[in-house]
């Protein structure tokens, strides 16, 4: 077992990218504090597990403001999705207690229009075209229109998030 999740230079670029992290005791983007009704009815957990898993010692301003000098960090460990959202929890020791967190947008999610499906495959295939994709690549950005798929657009992030409702 592994003490702690310890990233390569590769991974934590990317993960700061994804999640909007500006230093690595900062936390990531739309940082706040959930309850455990948050966890259970609001997160991902149920249906999708995790594609980033880490540790980091964040600065939470609330705990400065309250003027904690002697544990300003605390220790968390963090869980991502693709989109840019996720969960974290410290294990508060003395308090005998987890506190939850969720980072990311809040997305909300709209149907793309006709003219943005057309838009979004008009550019995929002048990229192919243009060699700058592969046939693989164009493969898998190509969007396609069919029974029981569904391509959404957050109107916040612009984050697409594709779904067979017929799963
Ligand atoms: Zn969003």
């Amino acid at each position: 077992m592994e003490k702690l999740v310890h990233l390569d230079k590769d991974e934590a670029k990317e993960i700061e990218e994804i999640f909007g992290i500006t230093h690595y005791n900062h936390p990531p983007f739309n940082f706040r504090e959930v309850d455990e009704e948050y966890i259970a009815t609001k997160s991902w957990f149920r249906t999708y597990g995790f594609r980033y898993t880490w540790y980091a010692q964040i600065f939470i301003d609330e705990e400065k403001e309250k003027g904690l000098r002697n544990q300003p960090l605390l220790g968390m460990h963090f869980f991502g999705l693709g989109d840019g959202t996720g969960i974290a929890f410290y294990t508060d020791y003395w308090g005998k207690k987890v506190r939850w967190f969720a980072f990311g947008c809040e997305h909300s999610y709209c149907s793309v229009t006709q003219q943005e499906f057309d838009e979004h495959n008009k550019e995929v295939t002048a990229k192919f075209r243009a060699g700058e994709i592969t046939q693989q690549q164009y493969h898998q950005q190509k969007w396609t229109m069919y029974r029981c798929w569904h391509i959404e657009k957050c109107t916040k992030c612009g984050n697409i998030w594709q779904y067979d409702s017929s799963d």
